[in-house]
């Protein structure tokens, strides 16, 4: 018997370390030492079955937001589901997993705890006290590789070095052999729901609760104030974002689960993603996956995105589909890579959360005017893609890829503001809020991060607006001020006057500082910081 932890893994289909757990594995190589770690590892033939845990950790919960609460929820009732089919479950349990899986795997018999790396500098504290924990109780530890292609360590410079360009890392990304997806576990690799019940019942508390009241975070601040002060666990047992100190966002958050997350790649391969690039630029069409909430909370793995993306590339080569369209899934392809780009970063640079990844750009003396800032978070620059952007965020915890970009650059290059202001406010509001990525993006638009680009890279909002939204309707449909305007009026809202501003759609703002102005002194501001004024 093995229990097997989830934390960003919320699937059972092609997870690397619920199949080894379950034995599920066995003879297909995804089990190989090179992907787990070399303690304790057991021998295949005797693995499983597994008993599924999530554990809800009052210090992960210090950094959740009301968004990423409900979209958690939503994921674990489809983990659960899909659990519940095998005639298993999901143990859902409460409090420090250093306390809570020591007492789990004693009261299951479990010989191993076994699970997957979450490569953020946090997550590695937190898995090295676990593993501690379950050494002091003789428990055997095991963790995979399972979120990414290639895990952080395994794509390096010639020198032995972590990459810092994004070109140079994709080249030997794209050069090497991909695992093929780990097989889900059936009904026999797992623990009955009736033995979790009977575990569940036999686990031996103890004085965990009061450990954790004392040295957890619940009392720390952050939205798990009301949260939690006691450890327990239940079979299948999801709690509310209330019980848990959070509220109901008011965005919408999305499908989530295996399931949704397939439908959406089999539609996406079907057709759009062999326009990718081309299309991938337009707000105002669907063209890309929307997959990135499915792949932060791991319901579709990447071995399995991948493959199919491979298939996609058979018909791309095939006579029915345009000479371009290998390139065009190629480049989705590169998008999965930036993801993997942007993990190693973090891995090796964990400080890069709250740092500047450029250390010579630590002298930016940012304006951060708390006025401009407020105005970009509700949408109220009077730069219309911008506010579209920022809006569709509220409404639906997403943002299109080129308007994070746009929004980005206005926020650190327009209104002078630190990086660290938009990263939290999108930490806050995104769905697929995933450390690695957020934070690559955020420090790409400032210019502090790995990007080969210098600073002097400041996107116009406004010919943005008009080269990427040109009849406007991504802007009319998130900024209803302007929906009976034409997109020229819309795309031209800058050089009105106030009062044919007024006429036109007295709702909606001016522009609050003039975008001109404020390249010069963005200008300024870098080259003062880098000693070069
Ligand atoms: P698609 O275009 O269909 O791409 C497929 C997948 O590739 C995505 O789901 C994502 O997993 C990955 N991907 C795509 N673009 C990037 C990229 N530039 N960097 C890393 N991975 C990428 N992405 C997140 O997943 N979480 C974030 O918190 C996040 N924050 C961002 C903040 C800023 C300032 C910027 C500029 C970008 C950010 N991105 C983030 C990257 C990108 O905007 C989103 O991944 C993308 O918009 C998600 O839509 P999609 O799934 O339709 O993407």
């Amino acid at each position: 018997m093995e229990l097997f932890w989830h934390r960003r893994d919320l699937r059972v289909a092609d997870n690397v370390g619920l199949a080894a757990a379950a034995g599920t594995d066995a003879g297909d190589g995804a089990g190989d030492d090179d992907r787990a770690d070399d303690e304790a590892r057991g021998d295949d033939a005797d693995r499983g079955p597994a008993a599924p845990v999530f554990v809800f950790d009052p210090d992960v919960l210090d950094h959740a937001s009301d968004v990423r609460v409900r979209r958690l929820l939503d994921g674990l009732a489809a983990l659960r589901e899909d659990y519940r089919e095998r005639g298993s479950d999901l143990l859902v349990a409460r409090g420090d997993p250093e306390a809570v899986l020591p007492r789990l795997a004693e009261a299951l018999d479990a010989e191993r705890v076994v699970w997957n790396r979450d490569y953020s500098g946090l997550a590695r504290e937190r898995d090295a006290g676990v593993r501690r924990a379950l050494a002091a109780v003789d428990v055997a530890r095991e963790a995979h590789h399972d979120a990414v292609l290639h895990d952080p360590d395994a794509i390096r410079t010639n020198a032995g070095d972590p990459y810092s360009v994004y070109s140079y890392y994709w080249k030997k990304w794209t050069d090497r052999a991909k695992e093929d997806p780990a097989p889900a576990p059936t009904g026999e690799g797992l623990v009955g729901a009736d033995r979790l019940a009977e575990a569940v019942d036999a686990v031996d508390w103890g004085d965990s609760a009061d450990a954790v009241a004392d040295g957890g975070g619940a009392d720390q601040g952050g939205g798990a104030d009301a949260g939690i002060v006691t450890t327990d666990a239940s079979v299948g047992d999801l709690p509310t974002p209330g019980d848990l100190g959070f509220s109901e966002p008011d965005a919408a958050v999305g499908p989530a689960g295996t399931a949704a997350a397939r439908e959406r790649l089999d539609t996406f391969l079907d057709e759009a993603v062999f326009a990718y690039e081309a299309e991938r630029d337009y707000p105002g069409r669907e063209a890309t996956s929307r997959l990135s909430a499915f792949l932060k909370y791991g319901e579709i793995g990447v071995r399995e995105a991948y493959a199919a993306t491979e298939e996609a590339m058979v018909e791309a080569e095939s006579d029915a589909r345009p000479d371009d369209a290998p390139e065009q899934v190629e480049e989705f392809q590169g998008q999965l890579a930036w993801r993997e780009f942007y993990t190693q970063v973090l891995f090796h640079n964990p400080e890069v959360v709250t740092e500047n990844y450029k250390t010579y750009e630590e002298g930016i003396e940012w304006r951060d005017d708390p006025e401009e800032i407020a105005a970009w978070k509700r949408g109220e620059t009077g730069y219309p893609i911008v506010d579209a952007g920022m809006r569709q965020l509220r409404e639906e915890a997403f943002m299109h890829n080129r308007v994070r970009m746009i929004v980005a650059s206005f926020l650190t290059k327009d209104l002078l503001a630190d990086w660290r202001h938009g990263y939290d406010h999108f930490r806050e509001h995104l769905a697929d809020h995933d450390t690695a990525n957020d934070n690559g993006g955020w420090q790409w638009a400032a210019s502090t991060g790995t990007d080969a680009q210098p600073y002097f890279r400041i996107f116009n909002p406004m010919t943005q607006g008009e080269r990427y939204d040109p009849d406007a309707e991504y802007i009319k449909k998130y900024v209803p001020e302007l929906r009976n305007l034409d997109a020229d009026l819309i795309h031209g809202w800058h050089e009105l006057s106030p009062t044919q501003r007024a006429n036109a759609a007295p709702e909606y703002p001016s522009p609050i500082v003039d975008h001109s102005e404020r390249r010069e002194a963005a200008l300024a501001m870098y080259k003062r910081a880098r000693g070069e004024d």
